[in-house]
């Protein structure tokens, strides 16, 4: 009674009763989940719980797309699900969930929780309260961002559990926010970035309602801790549609004041072509199943904000070498503001720019020496976008990749005379050191390396 009063006082409320789909309605099968992910749930199942895949897997295998990893939903505490299994661990703070080893596999299982609501959420200190952490089934699903993000898999009966509409949505290709848009975005601004990014991502349409107020509440992004900002960045960029994800948050108005980092990527004047190559490789990348580093790819997003900054110290008569330093600084700096870019990565990043000058020197012994540098793959990677975007020659690009293949003659007859840093004046310090003997390379071998940047 009461119930069904509060749910016509609140309409937004979904069903606290699932539809149920049988395996004849859908086409996801257990036969697609990983051995560890068939385990765990059957594991959990043996032992009383209900367990059912949940989430990005299951909105995956409904499209047709192989899901990355397979997360677990259950109504067993963490307490009660880690002593199931022998590799299994507590992690998280705010909310407890458990990482259960299966051979390699790692499978995250959350146990049900309800919606987070800010004060109620959290004691005087900030710490979370217990009796409001856990939740129903259906209080799972409503808590879930979109509808196609709340599907429950029963890998016992292959059948789907939708609170929200979500089977409805995925069949219609619409990427829906569960609830009222504007507070879903209030709760969490990050549920915009993340709602460009699946939209692209899946090649479905952002439903209207719950695109409308992206534009007007773009600002709130400013209030999510930097740390995360960096991980769904990440998540943006390496997820092999990078170069859609940001045309479309452009497109909704995302693109303006929302991060410096988006900034640069989108309102550079002289950058774009770099940018897109960079992009268009990074995706290729991903999409072949060949590592993308986020230093590297980070390196590419701010380089022209280095080039900048270094043309015009140089402009006023700084010397090139430190002037470059001080530029990669200064850009690193003001990103440290409002995105975490980690340390280990900035080293990474300040060593492929640092890089760069040097592949200019095509004398003595330098040209070795930097095939010798631990970075040196990634900063010859880093130039072959440069050149692809007409900032580098590419013959300098060709150059390079025929002197790593070339066995040690070659090399010596593909040295320049020694006049590499002739336009870089003021370095050279008259540490002039022989020049190889022909200036032109005759027929060097030029087997490309395995995993040359894309064409
Ligand atoms: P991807 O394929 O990129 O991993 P995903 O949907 O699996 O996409 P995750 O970050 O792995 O994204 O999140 C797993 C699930 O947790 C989501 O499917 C969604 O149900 C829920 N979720 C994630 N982020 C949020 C959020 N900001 N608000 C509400 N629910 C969220
Ligand atoms: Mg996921």
């Amino acid at each position: 009674m009461i119930r069904r009063l509060l749910a016509r006082l609140m309409p937004g409320r979904p069903a606290r009763k699932p539809r149920i789909y049988p395996p004849d309605q859908h086409p996801v099968r257990r036969t697609q989940l990983s051995a560890g992910a068939r385990s765990v749930t059957r594991k959990l199942q043996e032992s009383g719980f209900k367990a059912f895949i949940v989430g990005g897997a299951v909105r995956d295998l409904m499209l047709g797309r192989t899901p990355k990893d397979f997360d677990i939903a259950t109504d067993a505490k963490p307490e009660d699900i880690k002593p199931l299994f022998r590799r299994a661990y507590i992690i998280g703070r705010r909310f407890r969930l458990v990482h259960v080893h299966a051979g390699a596999e790692v499978l995250e299982v959350s146990t049900f929780r309800a919606p987070q609501t800010g004060e109620d959420a959290t004691d005087e200190n900030g710490r979370l309260i217990s009796d409001n952490v856990y939740g129903t089934q259906a209080d799972d699903a409503r808590r879930r961002d979109f509808s196609i993000n709340a599907l429950y898999f029963d890998p016992e009966t292959e059948s789907i559990w939708d609170y929200v509409g979500g089977v409805a949505d995925v069949r219609a290709r619409r990427l829906k926010l569960i609830g009222p848009p504007v507070t879903r975005y209030r709760e969490d601004p990050v549920r915009m970035l993340r709602a460009v990014r699946l939209a692209a991502k899946l090649g479905i349409a952002i439903e209207p309602k719950t695109a409308a107020p992206i534009p007007k509440l773009a600002e709130l992004i400013q209030n999510v801790p930097p740390a995360r900002l960096f991980d769904e960045m990440q998540k943006l960029l390496l997820s092999g549609h990078a170069a859609d994800t940001l045309k479309s948050l452009r497109a909704h108005g995302l693109h303006h004041g929302l991060l410096p980092l988006l900034d640069v990527i989108l309102e550079q004047p002289m950058g774009g072509r770099f940018i897109d190559a960079a992009l268009a490789n990074t995706d290729e990348r991903v999409r072949d199943d060949r590592g993308v580093s986020p230093a590297f790819l980070f390196a590419t997003l701010l380089w022209h904000e280095v080039m900048v900054t270094w043309n015009a110290a140089k402009a006023a008569g700084e010397k090139p070498q430190p002037a470059l330093f001080a530029a990669m600084d200064k850009v690193l700096d003001a990103q440290a503001a409002r995105i975490a870019i980690p340390r280990r990565f900035e080293a990474t990043i300040k060593e492929i720019w640092a890089l760069q000058p040097r592949f200019e020197q095509r004398a003595g012994t330098r040209p070795a020496r930097l095939l010798e540098h631990p970075r040196f793959r990634a900063a010859y990677d880093f130039l072959t976008i440069r050149a692809e975007s007409g900032e580098a020659p590419a013959a300098l690009v060709d150059w390079w990749t025929r002197f790593q293949d070339a066995g040690d003659e070659a090399r010596a007859a593909m040295l320049k005379p020694d006049e590499a840093p002739k336009r870089k004046r003021s370095r050279s310090r008259g540490k002039r050191r022989k020049a190889g003997a022909a200036a032109e390379p005759s027929a060097a071998a030029g087997t490309p390396g395995d995993d040359t940047s894309g064409a």
